[in-house]
């Protein structure tokens, strides 16, 4: 019904998707909405103009699905996640519609080339990593798969860092991406909610009030606005809806007190609320302990959450049906407060009493665990929790004593177990567990990788898996083929559809169809050429970029991911020295030309990570300049990796460094990527390289490095660097060369704390892998000598990674933790 209380109302005519009519009408937005002719238009004037173009179709598509969703009365999905590592949107909402084609036709008879202006668009970096990419990858796999749901996170101001390279070292600035506004979203006021920090907790005044049921008095508020995105599916099937969260201050308040002349105190409460969502966090698998980012994460979840309950009661009318209409998953630990927070308004505001209100929380929460690292668990100060979150606190000691009242009964645990169960860490200074909260507020708590989630019910949660067997769960990570194939890499795709037809495009497993021509030479060829394209591509924008000079005919050998030691860039930097040098002794080998590339952000924190970045650059400068190795070995790092030089890096390796210490790495995604785009892997078994060797083939995957079983036994039994690097050569050379000055003659003892942590523990197992490692390398050479064989078994990958579309991995959530038809 409309305000007049009409019910039928005109509805726009279905739009025409062909070149004439899209240039038209990307003149027609670029006249009366950016109030500009074609000839004074600036590109940034046209990329606006063809985004308003796309968006029209797109919104069309979300009304359509949020209309179905309403007619359905089915239970929704709600994502939560501290990050969306989204990058550009443009081309991928283009595509999804169908009409990426079209916009090109349209925008070449505008003479306005596509590829110029999509570079313009800035991308959405609200993310640090894999776990930021796997929720972008997610919502679009959501509404491809025609879930209906809604992804919630915070609208950072200042998304990722940008990373320059000044003199070899990390220097991290501002990444602005609002600077030109941002037309994909729209400001939502009408539905914004106030969030409370601090004050105290009075009982209810309501007569009949149950004993757990309070009244929290916030000390501050701020207010949370949200700003949708619309995510379209594959084929613009259904578009769900992105709600990002602004921090802003509660208005009157502020202009009373500005009136009244208090214009630094209504200013710095401002600046205050406008903190909360200026920064994303730059950091990767470690809690940063910061207050701002505990109010960051309650800000963006108790937003969530009564956003989530408000739509619950408008449509369904009781509160306790909740667990029968939503399901939120809690992206690792980061919205874990959510759980308090959904008891806190089912005690305080709807007067449910506690059972009843942890059994509907239990039912609507899930959690999905990214990380074993100990010092990756967040935990928050009990002072510090107490202080900000009074009501939140008290409601974390009541399920606790029920938790543990639990496991006592139980009979099964001793007083060490319970410790560990504990939401509460006794430990020293006491301290909220998230991870625990977030499992004990589930029913469904998953791993990411077959791997990752055996470790989870030895390791972390060990004594949670006791007590609920069934909790624990498998979903390993995905990612979305259509940004990751058929966008980012046009050459391969249409060769694909070349060979085998378009099923595959809805059906990424029907990729299998490609193995049978993993041998025809035709074909082999035909793959190669793509490759060489791309590289070459890649090689003119490192020119462009870095001036850098690569050679497209040599081995694209590529690590690009967060710099952390556990990823082990050292170890394949080691193992450029240790080449370089042996290049240098015995010239007259059949040496494998490689050009060796690396890119990622270090948390500014950081420091080894930062030296790691100093490292590459160093042995960057003597290599490439050094005559004997010339057409050989070349290192390059390409600054600030983000996702949109992932789509131009990928396409472009022929090898992947998958190479982390066996039990670390959680999943990864990069390594999905990769193959898929026909680069081999050189890998550990550790995270998903497990279950992409199952599926690729041992024999095309080049596997070195202990398991994850090994390296626990190793540091059992008192694992000894020393005696390691003492029986290896070339790892000991590589070492001493690095540690006293080869490679930084300005400044010779820059690596010797680095490479004196190797001899002293090597936490990361870099030792123990090398010579395992540099033995691998040298199967990479004896393989891209016969590139026959190199292109049948880069074919094969590709052929074989359907299953690792995030398509599937939402199904799995879908049927198995959300219950919602797929
Ligand atoms: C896929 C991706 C990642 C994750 O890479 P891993 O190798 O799995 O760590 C990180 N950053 C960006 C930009 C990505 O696209």
């Amino acid at each position: 019904m409309n305000l007049k209380g009409q019910t039928t109302l005109p509805k726009p005519a279905p739009r025409q998707v062909d070149p004439q009519v899209l240039a038209h009408e990307i003149v027609e937005r670029l006249t009366y909405r950016i109030g500009k002719n074609a000839t004074a238009a600036k590109p940034h004037d046209w990329l606006h103009a063809v985004i308003l173009a796309i968006r029209d179709r797109v919104i069309d598509a979300w009304i359509a699905s949020t209309e179905k969703t309403y007619e359905q009365q089915g239970r929704r999905v709600y994502y939560l996640s501290l990050e969306f590592l989204i990058g550009r949107l443009m081309r991928d909402a283009a595509s999804n519609m169908e009409m990426l084609d079209d916009m090109q036709a349209a925008l070449s008879s505008l003479g306005v080339d596509i590829d110029i202006i999509a570079a313009l668009e800035p991308d959405a970096a609200l993310g640090n990593g894999g776990l930021g990419r796997l929720a972008a990858c997610f919502m679009e796999s959501m509404a491809t798969v025609d879930v209906p749901a809604y992804g919630y996170g915070i609208r950072y101001v200042n998304g990722m860092f940008r990373q320059e390279i000044s003199d070899g070292w990390q220097v991290e600035l501002p990444e602005t991406w609002l600077t030109h506004g941002n037309p994909w979203e729209f400001e939502r006021r009408e539905a914004s909610y106030e969030i409370g920090f601090g004050g105290r907790v009075d009982p209810s005044e309501n007569e009949d009030a149950s004993q757990h049921q309070m009244r929290w008095r916030p000390a501050e508020r701020v207010i949370a606005t949200p700003y949708d995105t619309p995510i379209a599916g594959w084929r613009g099937k259904r578009v769900n809806t992105l709600r990002l969260w602004e921090a802003q201050p509660i208005d009157p308040i502020l202009l009373d007190r500005f009136n009244a002349g208090d214009h630094l105190g209504a200013l710095t409460e401002s600046n205050r609320a406008e903190a909360l969502t200026r920064v994303l966090y730059p950091a990767d698998s470690s809690p940063a302990g910061q207050e701002l980012r505990l109010r960051q994460e309650y800000f963006f979840s108790s937003a969530s959450l009564q956003d989530i309950v408000r739509r619950h009661i408008q449509y369904f009318g009781d509160i306790r049906t909740l667990p029968d209409k939503a399901a939120i998953q809690l992206n690792d630990t980061h919205p874990a407060v959510a759980v308090a927070e959904l008891m806190r308004i089912l005690l305080d505001n709807h007067g449910v009493d506690f059972d009843e209100a942890w059994d509907i929380t239990r039912r609507t929460f899930s959690y999905t665990n990214h990380t074993l690292l100990p010092e990756a668990l967040e935990s928050w100060p009990v002072p510090l929790f107490e202080r900000l979150l009074p009501r939140h606190m008290q409601i974390v000691y009541a399920v606790n004593s029920r938790l543990l009242g639990e496991a006592r009964r139980s009979g099964q645990f001793d007083d060490r177990a319970i410790g560990a169960i504990s939401l509460i860490d006794e430990g020293g200074e006491r301290r909220v567990r998230m991870g625990n909260l977030a499992f004990a507020g589930s029913h469904s708590v998953n791993g990411v990788s077959a791997l990752h989630t055996e470790l989870m019910k030895e390791t972390v949660f060990a004594d949670f898996h006791r007590l609920y067997p069934a909790r624990i769960n498998n979903k390993t990570n995905g990612v979305t083929f259509r940004r990751w194939l058929m966008q980012c890499n046009h050459g391969l795709f249409e060769l694909v559809r070349e060979a085998i037809g378009d099923r595959f495009m809805d059906d990424p497993e029907a990729l299998r169809e490609l193995d049978r021509f993993a041998d025809d030479s035709a074909f082999q060829e035909k793959f190669l050429a793509v490759k060489r394209a791309n590289k070459v591509a890649l090689a003119d924008l490192l020119r462009q970029r870095v001036n850098a000079r690569i050679d497209p005919s040599a081995l694209f050998d590529i690590q690009i991911k967060r710099i952390h030691e556990y990823k082990r860039q050292l170890l394949n930097i080691i193992e450029a020295v240790s080449l370089y040098d042996q290049i240098r002794s015995h010239p007259e080998k059949d040496w494998v030309p490689r050009v060796k590339l690396f890119g990622g952000k270090a948390a500014p924190s950081y420091h080894n990570a930062k030296l790691i970045i100093k490292l590459a650059g160093d042995v960057a400068r003597a290599v490439n300049h050094d005559p004997a190795v010339q057409g050989l070995l070349k290192v390059q790092f390409v600054p600030n990796y983000n996702v949109s030089l992932a789509e131009m890096m990928i396409p472009a390796a022929d090898l992947s460094e998958q190479i982390s210490t066996a039990g670390m790495e959680a999943s990864g995604t990069g390594n999905m990527k990769f193959a898929v785009n026909g680069a081999l892997t050189i890998g550990t078994l550790d995270g998903a390289n497990v279950e992409m060797r199952d599926h690729v083939g041992e024999e095309n995957i080049v596997i070195f490095g202990l398991t994850a079983a090994q390296v626990n036994e190793r540091r059992a039994h008192g694992y000894d660097p020393r005696e390691v690097i003492g029986q290896s050569r070339e790892l000991g050379q590589a070492l001493d060369a690095i540690a006293s000055g080869v490679f930084s003659p300005d400044d010779p003892g820059r690596y010797r704390d680095l490479v004196q942590g190797i001899y002293d523990h090597d936490w990361f197992m870099v030792a123990a892998d090398f010579d395992s490692y540099s033995a691998a390398q040298r199967r990479v050479d004896g393989i891209w000598h016969d590139q026959a064989l190199w292109a049948s078994k880069a074919i094969h990958n590709v052929a074989r990674m359907g299953w690792f579309s995030s398509d599937r991995t939402i199904r799995e959530y879908a049927t198995d933790i959300w219950k919602v038809p797929v």
